[in-house]
């Protein structure tokens, strides 16, 4: 993974989060601009614009239906945009395809998914690694020093990941044999695999048990203090507004708030879509 980035210590990015992380960069890595999704009559998604700082890790929030998990579909490339931009690292992405968008550093996980059967934790890990890899065997090729040793650092690598995550014990288990839990945490060492400089975690604490929301919670601190950005989509407050950065508060496909953890709480508007669910909010 990444070295830690350098941190600068005063400006408007700097987020607590009640975390003792340094305060965020203010460089803006992803910029969506009037990002818009229409589903026939249904506008999913309406004239987003998010900014997403390197390094920081940026919470979406929002009811269901809000129009998070079409969020990251476009900026994943899974969905094209309706209308609307996405620039990342100054370059323009819109509409580019998954692969794409991967290659260029997005890397998302899955509110629901499996991890790829009958192959063990590490062979999946090693999927991951897929484009890195190619770029080091041909490099490593070039120098005369073998597949051989490319391939023991591609183990190497996919270790130390798998131990990131807390399944260190299990890297050689098939994959089946793994608990709900342990398989998203596997997901997010696959998806890290690529060294994505943007991850997009998706209700990442969904399903998990307490233990694993807490392991979960540190690994997410630890990507954002190695210099990966985070959008992190999740229903449950008491994890995520410790962790964010900023918040973002969708409803009905419009951001109808964002700031800090903070200020969300306080934010009239949020308390309003959030009927029904203020202990969650109150008790974060
Ligand atoms: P969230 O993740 O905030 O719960 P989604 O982004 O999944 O919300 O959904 C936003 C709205 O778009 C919902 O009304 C949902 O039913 C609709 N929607 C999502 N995906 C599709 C799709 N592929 N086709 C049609 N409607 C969709
Ligand atoms: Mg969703």
């Amino acid at each position: 993974m990444n070295a830690p980035i350098q941190r600068t210590g005063t400006g408007p990015g700097t987020g607590t989060g009640g975390s003792a992380r340094p305060a965020v960069p203010t460089r803006p890595l992803l910029v969506a601009r009037g990002l818009s999704k229409h589903f026939g009559g249904l506008q999913a998604v309406a004239e987003l614009d998010l900014d997403v700082r390197e390094g920081e890790i940026l919470g979406v929030i929002g009811p269901n239906g809000a129009g998070k998990s079409t969020t990251f579909n476009m900026i994943a490339g899974a969905l094209a945009p309706t209308r609307g931009s996405l620039v990342f690292d100054g370059k323009e992405l819109t509409g580019l395809p998954a692969h794409a968008m991967a290659a260029r550093g997005i890397m998302r996980t899955f509110q629901h998914n499996k991890p790829f059967a009958s192959m063990t934790v590490r062979e999946n890990v090693m999927v991951g690694m897929h484009r890195r890899l190619q770029g080091a065997l041909w490099r490593v090729l070039l120098a005369g020093v073998g597949a051989v040793r490319a391939e023991r650092e591609a183990v190497r690598q996919a270790d130390e990941l798998i131990t990131f995550v807390g399944l260190g014990q299990w890297r050689d288990a098939d994959v089946d044999t793994l608990s709900f839990g342990q398989g998203r945490l596997l997901e997010i060492a696959r998806a890290l695999a690529s060294e994505p400089r943007l991850i997009l975690l998706d209700e990442p604490a969904a399903g998990l048990t307490p233990a694993e929301c807490e392991r979960l919670s540190g690994i997410v601190r630890e990507i954002a203090q190695r210099g990966i950005a985070v959008l992190l989509i999740e229903h449950d407050m008491r994890f995520l507004m410790p962790l964010a950065d900023r918040v973002v508060v969708l409803n009905f496909g419009r951001k109808i708030a964002q700031g800090t953890p903070a200020e969300i709480r306080a934010d009239e508007a949020v308390v309003q879509a959030y009927l029904g669910d203020l202990g969650a909010m109150t008790d974060a």
